[in-house]
C-alpha cells in the first residue's frame, strides 16, 4: 500500500491500543487515519500478552475500563466478526498476609459499588476451584469469577479489520523516525517511506512510548519491564477449568490453555530495551520453584516452551492518556503496563470521545500525563516493582 501523504491523525503503533483507537475514530466518523506500525498488526507486545481480564483493578476509572472490556467481548464477535475466545474463567487470587487482605477488601468495597462480582472466600473454598492448590499456608483467597481471558491476536485483528474497512490505512513494515512541528504545533510524521502530514499524532507504541515522546521533546514515564511466561506439555493431572489463579506473596501465576498449564513467575525486569526481548531461560527454575511451592504436583509436569514480552509500566502503575503537555496536536496513550490488552476497548472509545467531542464522558484524570511533574515523581523514576 503507498502511503498516504495527508491524514486527519496518524496513529503510531499497531498494537491492540492503536488499533482500537483508530477502529473508535473510524466508528465515530473519522475516518481519514493512518496507523503506522514498524512490524506487523499486534505483533509487538501485544503478542505476549496473557490475555487476563480482570475487575480487580483499584481505582474507579480502571475498574469501569474492565466492565466496559467485558461488554465488548461479549457482544464481539457480532461488532468484528471475529471470535475473542473470551472465557470467563473467573480471577482467583491466594492471600498469606493480613495486610494483603486488607488491601484487597478496601478494593472490594469499591469494586462491588461499581457492581463487580468480587469475594473473599477461605482457603479452602480455594481448594474447591482448584483441587492441585496447596492451602495450609493460606489465610483467604479473592475469587472474581466474573473475571476471564480473550485472545489478544483475535481481539487486535478484529479491531483492525472493521477499522480498515470504515476506510482507515494502516501500513505495515513502516517505522516512524521523526515528529514534524510547525510554529509549536504537531503537523506530521517523517517514516522510512515517507512523509505524513498530519495535525493529529496519537503516541501508542507500546513500549517504545518514551522514544516515541522523546522525538517531540516530551518526556514520558513508560518502562518497559521483561516478564516471561512458560508453558507445559499437555497435563491433565490439573482438569481445567482453572482460574487464573496468582500467588500474592510471590507473584507467581498460573492457568490452563487447553490441555497445558501456563506459568509465569511473575517477573519485573529492566533489561534495557524496549523492542528486543531476549528469553532468560533461568526464569524456568524461578517458575517451577514457585509453582511447586503453591501447586506441588507441577513438579510432575515437563516445560514445553515460553516467551518473553515487555510490560511499558509506569511509576504508579497507571496509564497515560490525554495530551502531551507542550505540544498541541500530540496526543499519548500509554504506559498500559500488565492490563493494555483488556483496557484497549475502552481506551479506543474514550481517546476517541476526547479527540471528537472536545472530552471524554468518563473522568479520565487518573491518567493525567502531567502527574508526575506535578506530584515531584519524577517521570524518569523506575517503577516498583509489582
Ligand atoms: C508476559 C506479558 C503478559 C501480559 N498479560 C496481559 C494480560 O493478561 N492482560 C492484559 O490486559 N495485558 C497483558 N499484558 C500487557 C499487554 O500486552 C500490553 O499492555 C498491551 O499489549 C499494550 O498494547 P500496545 O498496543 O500499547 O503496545 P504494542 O502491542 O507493543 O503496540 C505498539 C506498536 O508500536 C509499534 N511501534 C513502536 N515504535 C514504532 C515506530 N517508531 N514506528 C512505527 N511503529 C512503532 C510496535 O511495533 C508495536 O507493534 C501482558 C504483557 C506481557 C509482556
Amino acid at each position: 500500500m503507498d502511503l498516504p501523504r495527508t491524514a486527519s491523525a496518524v496513529v503510531i503503533g499497531g498494537g491492540v491500543v492503536g488499533c482500537s483507537i483508530a477502529y473508535n475514530l473510524a466508528r465515530r466518523g473519522l475516518t481519514d487515519v493512518v496507523v503506522v506500525e514498524r512490524e506487523t498488526v499486534g505483533s509487538g507486545t501485544t503478542s505476549k500478552a496473557a490475555g487476563g481480564i480482570r475487575v480487580q483493578f483499584p481505582t474507579e476509572t480502571e475498574i469501569r475500563f474492565s466492565l466496559e472490556a467485558i461488554r465488548v467481548f461479549e457482544r464481539f464477535e457480532d461488532e468484528f466478526g471475529v471470535d475473542p475466545g473470551y472465557k470467563k474463567i473467573g480471577y482467583l487470587f491466594l492471600v498469606s498476609e493480613p495486610e494483603q487482605l486488607r488491601a484487597f477488601e478496601k478494593r472490594i468495597a469499591l469494586q462491588t459499588k461499581l457492581g463487580a462480582d468480587v469475594r473473599v472466600i477461605t482457603p479452602a473454598d480455594a481448594q474447591k476451584l482448584v483441587a492441585a492448590l496447596r492451602v495450609d499456608d493460606l489465610i483467604a483467597a479473592v475469587w472474581g469469577p466474573g473475571d476471564g481471558l480473550a485472545g489478544p491476536a483475535e481481539v487486535t485483528a478484529g479491531f483492525a479489520r472493521r477499522a480498515r474497512e470504515l476506510g482507515v490505512k494502516i501500513v505495515e513494515g513502516v517505522r516512524v523516525e521523526s515528529l514534524e512541528r510547525t510554529n509549536g504545533r504537531m503537523s506530521g510524521v517523517t517514516t522510512t517511506a515517507g512523509a505524513i502530514a498530519s495535525p493529529l499524532v496519537i503516541n501508542a507504541a507500546g513500549p517504545s512510548a518514551a522514544r516515541i515522546g522523546r522525538l517531540a521533546g516530551v518526556t514520558l514515564a513508560v518502562h518497559p519491564r521483561r516478564r516471561h511466561i512458560f508453558f507445559t506439555e499437555p497435563f491433565p493431572a490439573i482438569a481445567g477449568p482453572v482460574p487464573l489463579t496468582t500467588d500474592v506473596a510471590t507473584g507467581f501465576y498460573f492457568r490452563k490453555e487447553l490441555e497445558q498449564v501456563l506459568l509465569s513467575p511473575g517477573d519485573v525486569e529492566d533489561i534495557g530495551q524496549d523492542f528486543d526481548v531476549p528469553m532468560d531461560w533461568s526464569k524456568v527454575e524461578e517458575a517451577v520453584h514457585k509453582a511447586i511451592r503453591r501447586v506441588p504436583i507441577i513438579g510432575d509436569a515437563r516445560i514445553a516452551g515460553g516467551w518473553a514480552g515487555l510490560r511499558p509500566l509506569t511509576p504508579d502503575d497507571h496509564a497515560i492518556i490525554g495530551w502531551a503537555p507542550g505540544v498541541e496536536g500530540f496526543f499519548v496513550a500509554v504506559g498500559f503496563g500488565g492490563h493494555g490488552f483488556q483496557h484497549s476497548p475502552a481506551t479506543g472509545r474514550y481517546v476517541a470521545e476526547w479527540l471528537l467531542d472536545g472530552k471524554p464522558s468518563l473522568d479520565l484524570s487518573l491518567f493525567d500525563p502531567g502527574r508526575f511533574d506535578r506530584s515531584g515523581v519524577r517521570a524518569d523514576k523506575a517503577p516498583d516493582a509489582e
